[in-house]
């Protein structure tokens, strides 16, 4: 079973740069103030009673956890401690920067219950990089991947498609690279334009031209398809409004409340229209818990597909795997795959 997150945002805290799509304040929603033990002990007590018996594990999102001062990072984590040593919280996670990691600073957060490190890797273009103000380059990102592994923790990549200087190219190469490199999983997260940071003062002069909604998920689906090709999960597409992005100030860019379903639609959708000719009348068995992918977000998929006169039944089947679709017309009943069934050219993007 897996365990429920117990979310801590440490904004800001701890980084000393200023990338040009940051604005930490508009994504945490908080101020910069880091939660005092007491808030600590509240919110996991909180948690523990509607967990339902399963284990927690607490994660400090936002920030750079390494770079703040260690006697902060102890104050963080010293008051998980009794949790873990009860059991009620099975893990810690923390998000970092690459270029704040190295072997003693690991080795002291797993001493503390640190299991799972998520780094913003962003790119592992150093153009992009550079362009992008983030202060680190791709060969960092690479050492931090291994550092991370070789002390038996899982390590997450955090990648941003549609940063300055970016393509489709480069975005697919980053996610190679990083799957190549030991990533455990992946969060992709499409470049948006937030009010107040550097990137929107290059947008409002026309020096950056964000991913359209469009392009971002055409992006997207081929990069999580690539990571499905891998057996890396991707276990995030796109912020998430309910963990306190304002979405008032997103300018622009690839944003959508519900990215990771679109993208996942655009896939089966893909899949339906290379097996079904157009005129047809089909029955489509999806795994359960894709129904709503397959249907497509407010009935797109069973829409587009009547526009093309294919008349489309979608019925759950526990019997198929996730990413599978048996296919049933009056002459046959083939299963098909996204992962193999589909081929992408990133140039088409
Ligand atoms: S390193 Fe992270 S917290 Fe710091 S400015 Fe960049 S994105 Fe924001």
């Amino acid at each position: 079973m897996r365990p429920v997150t117990v979310p801590f945002f440490i904004s800001h805290q701890g980084c000393p740069h200023t990338c040009v799509f940051c604005d930490q304040r508009t994504i945490s929603g908080a101020s910069g103030v880091l939660p005092a033990a007491e808030q600590i002990h509240k919110k996991i007590d909180l948690w523990r009673s509607t967990a339902r018996g399963r284990s927690l594990e607490v994660a400090f999102f936002g920030g750079t956890f390494t770079a703040l001062p260690e006697e902060i990072q102890s104050g963080l984590l010293a008051p998980l401690q009794p949790f873990l040593a009860d059991g009620t919280v099975g893990s810690v996670r923390i998000s970092t920067r690459p270029d704040c990691i190295d072997s003693g600073r690991v080795a002291w957060l797993s001493e503390r219950g640190v299991r799972t490190i998520e780094l913003g890797v962003q790119s592992m273009d150093d153009t992009v990089l550079a362009a992008s103000g983030r202060g680190h380059c791709s060969t960092d990102s690479l050492a931090a991947i291994r550092c991370v592994k070789e002390h038996g923790l899982k390590v997450g990549a955090q990648l941003m498609p549609g940063l300055p200087g970016d393509t489709p190219l480069s975005s697919l190469s980053s996610l190679e690279r990083v799957v190549s490199a030991g990533a455990d999983f992946i969060r992709i997260y499409p470049t948006i334009v937030l009010q107040g940071t550097v990137l929107a003062r290059l947008y409002e002069t026309g020096q950056f031209i964000p991913l359209s909604l469009d392009r971002g998920v055409a992006l997207c689906k081929i990069l999580l398809q690539r990571a499905m090709q891998a057996g890396i999960p991707v276990i995030r597409i796109g912020l998430q409004a309910d963990l306190g992005l304002n979405t008032e100030s997103v300018l622009a860019g690839c944003w959508h409340p519900a990215l990771g379903q679109l993208v996942r639609s655009q896939l089966y959708d893909d899949l339906i229209s290379h097996a079904v000719l157009a005129g047809r009348r089909v029955t489509v068995h999806c795994h359960p818990a894709r129904l709503s992918d397959v249907i497509g977000v407010n009935r797109t998929n069973l829409q587009g597909q009547l526009e093309r006169g294919v008349q489309m039944l979608v019925i759950p089947d526990v019997t198929l795997q996730q990413e599978e679709l048996k296919v049933l017309t009056e002459e046959s009943c083939i299963t098909y795959s996204i992962i193999s069934d589909i081929n992408y050219s990133i140039h088409e993007v």
